[in-house]
Order: C-alpha cells, then structure tokens, then sequence
C-alpha cells in the first residue's frame, strides 16, 4: 500500500471560521502566492502607507489589523508539493517546479527569507525525445535534417518545433526579434501594425491579432500541427492575443534559460511565507477553510461582505473592511457572488475576462526503479502527441541524497494542458458521481491518488513514449501515483493568457482597482505579465502595494524592475536597464 502525504508546512492550523463581526483594515482572499506576499510586505511595511498609517492610529494598539482568508485547507495555491511513497528527497510539484533568476523580485523574496541555500539548479534535457504520430524523434536529429512526419514546406523543414515558433514569430515581427529585450517588445505592441497579402488585416495592431490566427497565415497548416503536436505546452498555441504570446514563446521557450527550484518543493515559499505572517509581533491570522462569498458597501460607503466554510456553505460570517484584496485568478473570482454592485459594473467584467483559461494537469507516477532509459530521456520535458503531452524524469531518491541504492525513481508522467486536461478529467472520478461534478473539492485539497484506470492508461503511453530500437519498456513495480487537475475550482485553470482584443498592459494597470471608487484589489498570476509563473503573482502584488496603498518598493528590487510592463524602447535605441521575460539577464542577482 503506497504511503502519500501532503507537505504538513501548508497546512493552516486554524480551520476556525472568521468570527462574525470580525472589522479588519486589509481583508486578503486567497493565501496563494499573490495573497501571502501583500500580506507579509503589509506585515512588514504597511505603516510606512500614509493611508494605513491612519488606520492603525486609529486602533488602540497602533496596529494594522490584516487578515487573509482562504478557500482550502492549505496555504499556496498553486504551488503545492506531495511526497509519494515517503520519497522525502524528490518531492513531486504538483504546480509550479521551476524559476529563472531572472524571475528578480522571487530571487529577492527568497533572499529576504533566508532560503537561497534551499535552492537547486532544475536540470532540463539539451536534447528532447519527441514522440510524434507514432515516430521516435530527437532534437539533434531533426536539425540535422532527419524528416519528421509532417509534411513541412522546404522553409520549415530542419527545425524543431520551438524553432519553428521563432521562425514564424521572425517572419511577422523581422529578424532581430531573437534579440528584443522587454521593452523593445513593449515598442513593437504599441507600434507594429501588421498586415497581410490577402487583405485579413489592414495595419491591424498585434492586440487585436489571435495568436492561432497568425501562425495560420505565416505556417503551413502541417508546420501548424507540428508546433501544436511538439510544443508540449497546447495553451501556447492557441488563439490567444498575438502581442502577448510573440514575446512569450520567444523567450519561454526557445531560448533555454538556466532553471533554478527548491530541493524540498515550491511548497518551502508559501510555507515560509506563512509562518512568518502569522508569528511575530504582530501576526497575520489565515483562517483556512474559508471562502469569501460575496461583499458590497454599506450606507456609509465601508466594505462588509459574507464568507462561509468551505465545507459547509450553512456556516456564515459577516465582516467588514477598509479594503479588499482579492488575490485570486479568473475563475475564483467568477465564483464569487457576481449579483452585485461590484460585479455588475461594466468595468469589473470587462477586466475580469480579458484573460483565457488555460486548463492544466499533472500525473506523477513512482516506481521502484527507473525502466526507461536515463540518458535517452534525462530529466525532460520528453514531448508526444498523445494525451500523456510531456513527460519529466524527477530522479532517484539515492541521486537527491536519500539513502544510496534508494532506486525509487519519481516521474512526472503527464504534464498537459488545454484539451489534454479533459482526456485524464474523465478517468479520475469514480464511475458515478456521488456530488455535481462542480463541487468536486479534489482540486481545492491538493489533487488525489491516482485511479488504477489512470494509471494503466498512462502507463500504456509512456511504454510508447519510452521506446527504444522499436521496443517498449516494461514497467517496474508503480509504488505510488498521484494527479492534480487545476482545472477543478476555486482554480478553473492552472495558467491565464491574455485575450485577443485587450492591450494587455492597459488592463493589466486597470484591473488592480477596476472601479476607482471601490476600495477592491485585484492581483495574482492571471492578471500580470509573466503569466503561468510565480514571478506574475509576486509583482502585480508589489504593483498594487506600491500604487494603490502607497507601500514603498521592496528595498533591494531595482527601481527600474517593471512590475507590469516597461516604459517601450525603441529597437535599437540606448535602454538602461534592460530585461528579459525568462533568459537570464543582465540585472539578475
Ligand atoms: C501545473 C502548473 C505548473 C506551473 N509551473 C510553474 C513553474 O514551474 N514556475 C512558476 O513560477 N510558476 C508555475 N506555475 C504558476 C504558479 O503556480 C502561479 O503563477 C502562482 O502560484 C499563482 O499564484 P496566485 O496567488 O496568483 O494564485 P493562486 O495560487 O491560484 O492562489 C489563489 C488562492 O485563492 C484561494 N481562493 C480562491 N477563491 C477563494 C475565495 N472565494 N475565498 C478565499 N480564498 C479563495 C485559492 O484557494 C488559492 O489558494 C504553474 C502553475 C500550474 C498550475
């Protein structure tokens, strides 16, 4: 029987739900990444906000009365860890698994922390494994001319399909696009207008282009499929806004930055972060297991809301707060009461969907010892078209300082996306549903083991994905598997990109106070401009803390660092302090 357990380090101690009454000076909905962070900074920093100065003058004990709520059990959102058969040493990432160190104001966070001697470089392949419409294919093979089975014109041909992303991205935007620094990208989205020989778009903004739309205009509709099968990732390849995915799928994923983790799991941030909230002079309580329902004004103009136990919608609580920050993505924020004031304003809803759902999942799989080929698959991502998507070898727990000879090996069998997510969704649940499928609280408690019927059919791919000479592997004894769907609420989807028809860095100022009268906060991931990583949680959260309540930036982050997007420079033109979405740069610590 495999043991799995969830990190206790999220854990939050109180499940009391949020007494009734309860007046705060910041309430924080959600203790993800972008909620724990405002917290801690208003912990540390608050006083020196001249308007929450006020505010804690006014209490008896000259102190800022902050308080987070949060849906589940567990601190962390996204980021959650699980050790699977008491594999202590290779913890499996059931969210996020890697930085760069160009991600500044997270390298500073975990400086500040104390955590940098609990960070490790995250291995990646140099030479990806691609499974494609049945074929065993490599990076180094395909650059070399090797075919691959799609039938590519003579301009794609020789070129993987990150580099036939830059090919397509180079013959819209020109050839010095590999090279654009942030701001240079800012300049073409305010600038570049595109237009094409058929007369679709006439000087059409790139905002206003689907990201689908352009590369069916720039590939041929087999490159198209190619990008799609080999990318690994199908959210980057949809109809997106085009401004927002150029830059994003130059520098995510083409260029390989050097990758950086925690070797104990992601988890050790939230959990850190949470621990120092709520101990100190002054602690931050997090009432676990709290949802916030709904919330308005009261006749004198102050926030009150409702929340409830997450487990039981029958136990309520009344606050009420000078401010609101609702540190939570799309579709959380769609689950909230929506019968409102608040919600019905034009505004709200139009900064609220101005970003694309991005379903994700995550199956990993643990055996008591590797049987694939170590060096032919090392670390990953190891890419197919089947469901199972991409495929990373998290190592043995003897290679990760457990006990030598230890050969227990954990896998990340499938990391998919998009529609791959619904493929594993079906085979999750019992065969019957003993609740609507809506309320379904897997997500929201970390994920669940994984179902026979999921596993076998995992294992069938990988055994494909696996092969070598035309031989499939067998599998070594599964000791334990674990999946999380984020697709599942309060989530609704693991990342968020940008819609078509939105300028991005518009919305992304807009959206942190949506009604200028309405004291409401909204930040996170979903809303930043390094979305599907920490980094975008962490600085929509400084923006609003900067701008909104007068917090004085993080010492130590540059004050040229742009939180949300930079000031546009010009191709070609001087620029001090240059930065880069994900390759390493020159700023970096
Ligand atoms: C599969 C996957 C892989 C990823 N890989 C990486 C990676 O390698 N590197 C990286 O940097 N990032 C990665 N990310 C992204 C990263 O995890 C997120 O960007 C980040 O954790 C988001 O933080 P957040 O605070 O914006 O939102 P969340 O983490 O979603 O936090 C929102 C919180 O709000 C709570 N909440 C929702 N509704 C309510 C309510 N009504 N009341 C109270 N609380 C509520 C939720 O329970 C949650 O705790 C990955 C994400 C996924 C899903």
């Amino acid at each position: 029987m495999s043991l799995i357990r969830h990190v206790p380090e999220l854990a939050i101690k109180s499940k009391a739900l949020l007494p009734n009454g309860e007046d705060f000076d910041v309430l924080i909905a959600g203790a993800g990444m972008a909620g724990l962070y405002t917290a801690w900074r208003l912990q540390n920093d608050g006083l020196q906000s001249p308007q929450l100065k006020k505010l804690a003058d006014a209490r008896p004990d000259k102190r800022l009365k902050i308080g987070i709520v949060e849906f589940s059990d567990r601190v962390g959102g996204r980021l959650d860890s699980v050790i699977i058969d008491g594999m202590d040493n290779v913890p499996a990432e059931l969210g996020g698994m890697r930085f760069t160190e160009s991600h500044q104001l997270l390298n500073l966070v975990i400086r500040d922390l104390d955590l940098e001697g609990d960070i490790g470089p995250f291995d990646m392949t140099a030479n990806s494994q691609f499974t494609l419409r049945g074929e065993r294919l490599d990076e180094a093979a395909i650059r070399n001319g090797e075919p691959v089975p799609y039938n590519l014109e003579d301009a794609e041909k020789k070129k993987t399909p990150n580099e036939l992303f830059n090919y397509a991205i180079t013959k819209v935007v020109g050839p010095d696009a590999l090279s654009y620094t942030d701001a240079n990208w800012q300049w073409v989205k305010e600038n570049f207008r595109y237009s094409d020989a058929s007369g679709v778009y006439d000087n059409a903004a790139l905002y206003n282009v689907g990201f689908w739309n352009l590369l069916y205009q720039v590939l041929s509709n087999e490159g198209y499929d190619y990008c799609w099968d080999g990318g690994g990732y199908n959210s980057n390849t949809i109809n997106w806004n085009a401004a927002e995915a150029m830059p994003y799928m130059l520098t995510d994923f083409s260029v390989t930055p050097k990758y950086l983790c925690f070797k104990d799991g992601f988890h050790t941030l939230p959990a850190t972060l949470a621990q120092r909230i709520t101990q100190g002079p002054a602690p931050v309580p997090i009432y676990g297991g709290t949802r916030l329902v709904r919330f308005d004004r009261d006749a004198g103009g102050r926030l009150t809301g409702e929340v409830a136990a997450t487990a039981d919608a029958s136990l309520r609580g009344r606050f009420s707060t000078s401010y609101l920050v609702l540190a939570m993505p799309r579709h959380s924020l769609e689950l909230l009461d929506q019968d409102t004031p608040f919600f019905n304003a034009a505004p709200v809803q139009w900064n609220i969907q101005s970003v694309l759902l991005q379903p994700a999942y995550k199956l990993f799989m643990a055996y008591e010892k590797r049987w694939w080929d170590p060096e032919l698959f090392y670390r990953g991502p190891t890419i197919t078209d089947m469901p199972l998507r991409m495929t990373y070898d998290f190592g043995t727990e003897a290679e990760h300082g457990g006990a030598p000879g230890d050969q227990r090996a954990l896998l990340l069998a499938s990391y998919c996306d998009m529609q791959g997510a619904s493929f594993w969704s079906v085979l999750e649940r019992g065969k019957v549903h003993a609740l609507p499928p809506s309320w379904s609280m897997t997500a929201a408690k970390g994920g669940a083991p994984a179902p026979e019927s999921m596993c076998r059919m995992a294992e069938g791919m990988l055994k494909k994905s696996f092969k070598v000479d035309g031989k499939e592997p067998e599998p070594s004894e599964r000791v334990g598997a674990y999946y999380q769907d984020w697709t599942q609420a309060p989530y609704g989807a693991g990342f968020h990109a940008w819609a078509a028809h939105y300028k991005a860095s518009d919305v992304m100022r807009s959206v942190r106070q949506p009604l200028p009268d309405w004291p409401v906060f909204i930040c996170g991931e979903a809303y930043s401009n390094q979305q599907g990583w920490v980094e975008g949680a962490l600085c929509t959260a400084e923006s609003v803390l900067e701008d909104k309540f007068g917090v004085p930036r993080i010492a130590g982050l540059p004050d040229l660092y742009p939180l949300l997007t930079p000031p546009p420079v010009k191709p070609g033109d001087d620029e001090p302090f240059k930065t880069y979405l994900l390759r390493d740069t020159p700023n970096a610590f």
